[in-house]
Formats: structure tokens, C-alpha cells, sequence
């Protein structure tokens, strides 16, 4: 049976480094025939990114990804802002309606967005979408776990793949029905590929050092969930508890709640919903980020993620490495 790792399992080892200061760090990675200079791109959910979080990722150098968890004129009036657009679809239902309708106000990123990528409705819709609007779109497919299911969906046309079951922070995939891969494991596992469709690593990050690793096995963007929600640019109210405390929802797309708002039932349950203290602009939580980010680069004597990529050199650690990682004064 094969062992898989997790970001907690892996350490990257220092390397000698020439690099004076953080600034001559270069975050850049390309996403189709686009440069951005942060590799970070807001999940597609409805508690994540609507038009504010998108303009605001934008402005950092990342990408937003409108969700699509609502009605086509809703994403249509959610889309319609000056700026490098990209929008989230299902593979069935009103997918032809939605992307035509997408299409003609301008979006050309389009991220099929389905917890299951590596299956027949993915290739449906990929060729689909090619053959429809040829090279002119960009697709985003996913999510896969597995190197096998990451080569399918690039031979389908995929432009790039969201690589990543059952990691996110508010999912229950793999207790409901048993299945996943620690997504560490995934994107290192795909990263051998020869394919080269664009390799974004999606769920579970939770800190910085999550996502060097994320870049430095392979992947060419990550998606983050939960560090970006509660900022003041997610979708949704602001809730206040009684002693004065601010808080915001944050849910799965799969959850029971979720589900019910937006197609008024539910059936496979995969998602919770939960809430998380406000944090501020989101403008403050990638800062912080890209100077983790950076600093890990330097740490590797890396100026670029290219260049973190061909060093990077993980080990394993042990249970008492992972708690020795880890501020274990504040454990006391
Ligand atoms: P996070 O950054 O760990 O919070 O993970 C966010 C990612 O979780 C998203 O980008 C999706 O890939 C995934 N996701 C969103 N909703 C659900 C769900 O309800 N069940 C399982 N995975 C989900």
C-alpha cells in the first residue's frame, strides 16, 4: 500500500543562499497567457469570492474566481467589473446556458468546478467548452487527486488542474465516503508528470509555509478557503455575538446549509459550515503571506518558484519533529 504525505509530514531542508533581502524575491507564476505576480487565487465559493474578493485579489497580483453558486444573471451582475475576469461553472444543469452567457460578458478563464474532476461529464465538458470557444478560453478543471486523473484531464484540453480531494478545511469528502489523498502527495505525484497543464494546489493549506511547500512540489498556484474567509471583502453578513465579537460564515459548497441555499435541497452531504472571526482587509493576510512566501524562497537560495522547484529538497519528519515545528511554547 502506498504511503502518502501530508504539508505536516515534510520539512524543506535550508539551503545556502546569496539573496540579500526578500525584495529580490520574484512570487510570478502564469496562468495561461497571463503573468501574476502573486501565486494565489480565492476558491470559487460563496463565502470566499464574490466581486469585491476578485478586485482585491487583482490589486495583490493573485486571482479571483467568481463562484457560481447562485442564478446566471446573479454571476453575470458579479462578473461585470473592469479587470481580468474568471468565473466558475458546474458540468451539467445549465452549463451550456451559463457559459455562453460567461462567454459573452467577457470571461475567458472558466474554472469547472466539481468535487469529482476525473469523470466522463469532465471530458463532456471540457471538449465541449475547446471546441466551442477553442484556444480563446482558458480551462481550469477539477478537482483529481491522482497523477493518472491529472494526465486525463490535460489530454481532455484542461489548461490547467486544481489538484486536491478531500484537504479543505471544511470538508467531510473522505469521512462520508472514504476517499481522498493528502494533498501534498497529489500535487508531488503530478508535479512527475510530462503533461503541463498548470498545476494549482487546492484545500487544506493553512499557514505560508503550507503553500512553499505546495509551490516547491510542483504546484503553479494554490487556492485558498479558509485563510482568506472572515476577511471584509468575502461575501456575506457580519454577524455580532453579545459580548461584541465579530464573525463571518464560512461553509463548504457541499454542505447541507450550502446545498440548500443554492439548488433548495440537498443530497450527498460532503461539507460543513461553520463561522470564523472577522479579519480585516484581505489586502493584510497576503501581505503576510507573500512575505512568508518570499522568506521561504530565500530559505531554499531561491529568487524565483522555478528555481524553488528545481532545489527544493523535502524531508519527513517525525512526530516530535512535527511538534518541534510547530510555537510549542504556546502548547503550555
Ligand atoms: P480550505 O482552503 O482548506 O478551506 O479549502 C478550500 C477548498 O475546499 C476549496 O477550494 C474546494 O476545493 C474545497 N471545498 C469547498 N467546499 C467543499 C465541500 O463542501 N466539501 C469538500 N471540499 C470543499
Amino acid at each position: 500500500m502506498k504511503e502518502c504525505l501530508s504539508y505536516n509530514d515534510v520539512l524543506l531542508v535550508p539551503q545556502h543562499s546569496d539573496i540579500k533581502s526578500r525584495s529580490e524575491v520574484n512570487l510570478e507564476s502564469r496562468l495561461g497567457n497571463k503573468s501574476y505576480t502573486l501565486p494565489i487565487i480565492s476558491s470559487p465559493m460563496d463565502t470566499v469570492t464574490g466581486t469585491e474578493m476578485a478586485l482585491a485579489m487583482e490589486e495583490a497580483g493573485g486571482l479571483g474566481i467568481i463562484h457560481r453558486y447562485c442564478s446566471i444573471p446573479e454571476q453575470i451582475e458579479m462578473i461585470s467589473y473592469e479587470g481580468v475576469r474568471a468565473a466558475a461553472v458546474g458540468i451539467t444543469g445549465d452549463f451550456v446556458d451559463r457559459v455562453a452567457a460567461l462567454y459573452n460578458a467577457g470571461i475567458r478563464i472558466f474554472c469547472l468546478d466539481v468535487a469529482h474532476g476525473d469523470h466522463l461529464h469532465m471530458q463532456i465538458a471540457i471538449e465541449r467548452l475547446k471546441n466551442t470557444y477553442g484556444e480563446e478560453v482558458h480551462v481550469m478543471a477539477g478537482n483529481v487527486a491522482t497523477r493518472e486523473a491529472y494526465e486525463r484531464l490535460s489530454k481532455w484540453g484542461a489548461d490547467s488542474v486544481r489538484i486536491g480531494i478531500g484537504g479543505g478545511s471544511i470538508c467531510s469528502t473522505r469521512i462520508q465516503t472514504g476517499h481522498g489523498m493528502p494533498t501534498f502527495q497529489s500535487v508531488l505525484d503530478c508535479s512527475q508528470s510530462e503533461c503541463d497543464a498548470t498545476i494549482i494546489a487546492d484545500g487544506g493549506i493553512t499557514t505560508a509555509g503550507d503553500i512553499v511547500k505546495a509551490l516547491a512540489a510542483g504546484a503553479d498556484f494554490v487556492i485558498l478557503g479558509s485563510l482568506l474567509a472572515g476577511t471584509n471583502e468575502t461575501p456575506g453578513e457580519v454577524f455580532k455575538s453579545k459580548k461584541g465579537k465579530e464573525y463571518k460564515v464560512y461553509r463548504g459548497m457541499a454542505s447541507k446549509e450550502a446545498q440548500k441555499d443554492w439548488r433548495g435541497s440537498f443530497s450527498s452531504n460532503e461539507g460543513v459550515s461553520t463561522t470564523v472571526d472577522t479579519k480585516g482587509p484581505v489586502k493584510s493576510i497576503l501581505d503576510d503571506l507573500a512575505n512568508g512566501i518570499r522568506s521561504g524562497l530565500s530559505y531554499s537560495g531561491s529568487r524565483t518558484i522555478f528555481g524553488l522547484q528545481a532545489k527544493a529538497e523535502f524531508i519527513r519528519q517525525t512526530v516530535s519533529g512535527q511538534v518541534e515545528s510547530s510555537t510549542h511554547i504556546l502548547r503550555q
